[in-house]
């Protein structure tokens, strides 16, 4: 059988003090069925503390004592950059021939990762293995409805095939990461990058579980800026979308003058309906302006992309060496 040599296993934590405990004692349980499924394989934690203010950073170092049957690897970002950035910072620190990435509050269950390992050993085509999750029990019902709404949007705009419910959680061979991490832009939508690359990728099912401790960080506001943001990153069909309406209004409006003309020709032009006329000037003063508004988003992050900025900052950490800083991508 194939030996994986080291398996590198991404959290990004911010403000995971509660879970962070919890989560150690998870994956040290979970080393045992690891080795049994690639025997040899040395696991290391990757830690991206991001800006988190409260005890994380602290726990994190302690944990980092050599006491755990795995090494525990961590660095600190110099602020919050939000968990696409800290997901970035783990995947350029790690060192893996297989990489996981996994969220700190055990919603991920570890107990899938002998699994996920057990089938890139025995399948040497496989390049990924990932997870989507089948319920959304202990969810607000609001949440899920636009979740899925997001899902079947995304899929109906973008090339590329996100499934619903699909985590960031899974496993990937070395080629896959070095690939997503090449890629340049700072406009970062993991789960649509994954797809982006390509290759080839499992998926395997289960049902929701409830944080382990600790508060979600995300409300609706910012989950829905998100979904914006990565539909936005995947597609240019909204300005696609932009231009047929606005040339669908053109012909509807050069039919109507015509209809109007011959009208007036024939039977003279009563001063009427100048009501209608102003809903139809509104309308399409709105239809413009929405227009006009979906074209600067995408000029502002164009504008966000040339200033080529670090999508993270590494402020500490146990890494040595550069501390994974950003490579010249
Ligand atoms: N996270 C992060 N930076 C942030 C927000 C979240 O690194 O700005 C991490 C968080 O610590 C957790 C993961 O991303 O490990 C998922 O976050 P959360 O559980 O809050 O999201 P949810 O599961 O509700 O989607
Ligand atoms: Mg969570």
């Amino acid at each position: 059988m194939h030996n994986a040599s080291t398996l590198s296993i991404v959290v990004p934590s911010y403000n995971e003090e509660d879970c962070i405990p919890l989560f150690l004692a998870a994956m040290a349980d979970t080393i045992a069925g690891i080795d049994a499924a690639a025997p040899g394989t040395r696991v290391e934690l990757v830690f991206v503390d991001d800006g988190s203010r409260d005890r994380t950073a602290h726990l994190l170092r302690e944990a980092a004592d050599g006491t755990w049957p795995f090494d525990v690897r961590w660095l600190s970002l110099s602020r919050n950059f939000g968990k696409e950035g800290a997901l970035l910072a783990g995947l350029d620190a790690a060192s893996g021939d297989l990489v996981a990435v996994m969220d700190a509050d055990l919603q991920d269950p570890p107990s899938l990762l002998p699994r996920m390992a057990a089938m890139l050993v025995d399948d040497p085509t496989l390049d990924c293995v990932a997870t989507r999750r089948t319920t959304r029990a202990g969810e607000p019902p609001i949440r899920s409805a636009f979740s899925r709404l997001f899902y079947r949007l995304m899929n109906l705009v973008s090339p590329v095939e996100v499934p619903d419910g699909a985590r960031d959680f899974r496993m990937m061979r070395r080629a896959m990461v070095d690939a997503i991490t090449a890629l340049p832009e700072r406009n970062r939508f993991s789960k649509g990058l994954y797809a982006w690359v390509g290759f080839r990728t499992a998926w395997i099912e289960y049902p929701n579980a409830k944080r382990a401790a600790g508060r979600t960080t995300w409300n609706f506001l910012t989950l829905t800026g998100y979904a914006i943001d990565g539909l936005m990153s995947c597609s240019t069909m909204p300005l696609t979308i932009a231009s047929y309406i606005g040339l669908l209004l053109c012909a509807v409006a050069f039919g109507a003058t015509c209809f109007i003309a011959v009208r007036a020709a024939l039977f003279g032009d009563p001063v009427a309906g100048w009501p209608s006329l102003a809903c139809i000037v509104t309308f399409i003063g709105g239809l413009q302006l929405l227009c006009l508004g979906v074209i600067g988003r995408y000029l502002a992050k164009t504008y966000l992309e040339t200033k080529r900025r670090p999508s993270y900052i590494v402020r500490d950490g146990n890494l040595g060496g550069n501390l994974g800083q950003p490579t010249s991508r």
